[in-house]
């Protein structure tokens, strides 16, 4: 097989990039290790920046979103009782949109199968040849045969655990990471949510969440320690625990129900450096981690998209690899400033092990200062609806 472009990984980054490639005349095939079922079963993301509906728009897949995607004007951080609202639109006149990863993914898949664009699912053993060299090929056992596609450039997709940052040798490579001390237990239920807006809530026995999908559907977390399990926790005693980390006010519009998914996720930063190693290119959780607490994994990999996407259609279409070049730099100048941002909220929010006596005031100072100064709350909505490309 021959194509422009190999992408390893048919998650959202994997996708999107097919999408806008191929819009633009350039060949791509997709390698994706699980089935299309089981990446559509994965419940993650929930908060898309306006950056990344307007990519989505570019890509020609937004059509559901604007009419199943709820716009949002602002959120809350709620400090035991007192509700801080940071209001988006009236601070910076834009807003974020709730429309869940699953539904972006489905929406891509659908138009890549439009496209005709080759998506091999349960491909195994996949392995960057010669990136270093004008000829990379990439070599997988496609059911159960050996396969070579050749190729122009490869862009390794395909997450945290992915073959593709490996690739890259540890001496090149440099990663910089902090691991949280906690994870979230995430529940979902066919349930109306809470509030109209997401209520990020810090109290004295750790931070929860009040998140949404659609107008019945919600999406609550709970800080919880890295040793605990999902099965530890029947959904009775997530919601007491859930109530009495809210603000009072909302407890009493809390709709609770059975939950239909649960589970923990552990919290982490994560950067490498540099994000390209000849003509392969990393995009998304490939390259980056950030805790979920700004809203900003996904959104973070539609704006490497962007990015890697003004690259490749330079170099293949225009003959112009100036973008490419700098593809790594571009992306990182950004993730940078998310990175700080999802850290800021984290420690703002969270209750730390172990801490000592000062930092719990620290946080109480910043949420404090917060509900008093309207240039603290303008730059956490910057941050929050997302930083221009
Ligand atoms: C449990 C969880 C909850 C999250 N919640 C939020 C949230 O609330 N808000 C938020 O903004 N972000 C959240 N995120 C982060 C967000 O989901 C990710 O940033 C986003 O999925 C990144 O997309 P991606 O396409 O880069 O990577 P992924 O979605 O990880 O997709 C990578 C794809 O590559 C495939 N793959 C891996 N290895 C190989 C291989 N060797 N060969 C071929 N294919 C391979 C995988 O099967 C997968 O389909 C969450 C992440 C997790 C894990």
């Amino acid at each position: 097989m021959k194509t422009d472009v190999v992408i390893i990984g048919g998650g959202p980054s994997g996708l999107l990039l097919s999408q806008l490639l191929n819009k633009a005349g350039v060949e791509t095939i997709i390698l994706e290790r699980s089935s299309r079922e089981h990446v559509l079963s994965r419940i993650r993301a929930g908060v898309l920046e306006w950056g990344t509906v307007d990519l989505l728009q570019e890509a020609g897949v937004d059509e559901r979103l604007r009419r199943e995607g709820i716009p949002h004007d602002g959120c809350y951080l709620a400090d035991e009782d007192q509700m801080i609202h940071i209001d988006f639109h009236g601070l910076t006149n834009k807003r974020s949109m709730v429309y869940g990863q699953t539904e972006v993914t489905k929406d891509l898949y659908a138009a890549q199968d439009r496209q005709g664009t080759p998506i091999l699912h349960g491909v195994e053993d996949v392995v960057i040849n010669d990136p270093k060299s004008d000829a990379p090929y990439v070599t997988c056992i496609l059911d159960g045969t050996p396969t070579r596609i050749d190729c122009r450039y490869v862009a390794g997709c395909d997450g945290f655990h992915g073959v593709s940052r490996k690739t890259i040798p540890e001496t090149v490579r440099e990663e910089f990471e902090r691991v949280y001390p906690f994870g979230w237990l995430g529940i979902l239920s066919e349930t109306p949510p809470a509030n109209d807006e997401l209520i990020y809530c810090h109290s004295d026995r750790g931070f929860a969440l009040c998140s949404m999908r659609n107008e019945n559907l919600s999406r609550y977390y709970i800080q919880v320690p890295l040793t605990d399990k999902p099965e530890n926790w029947s959904d009775d005693e997530f919601w007491a625990e859930l109530k009495r980390r809210m603000p009072a006010q909302s407890v009493e519009t809390l709709v609770t129900g059975p939950s239909i998914e649960k589970s923990i996720a552990p919290l982490r930063s994560f950067v490498t450096e540099p994000m390209s190693w000849g003509r392969l290119f990393l995009v998304g959780d490939a390259a980056h981690i950030v805790p979920p607490t700004g809203a900003k994994g996904l959104n973070l990999a539609a704006s490497d998209v962007f990015y890697l996407k003004e690259g490749l259609i330079d170099a293949i279409v225009n003959g112009d690899s100036t973008k490419l070049d700098a593809y790594s730099d571009r992306a990182l100048a950004r993730i940078w400033k998310a990175m700080r941002f999802s850290w800021e909220m984290t420690t703002m929010l969270h209750q730390f092990d172990g801490e000592d006596s000062f930092a719990p005031q620290m946080r109480k100072a910043t949420l404090d200062h917060l509900a008093r100064s309207e240039s603290a709350r303008r730059d956490l909505a910057e941050n929050y609806i997302g930083l221009p490309y």
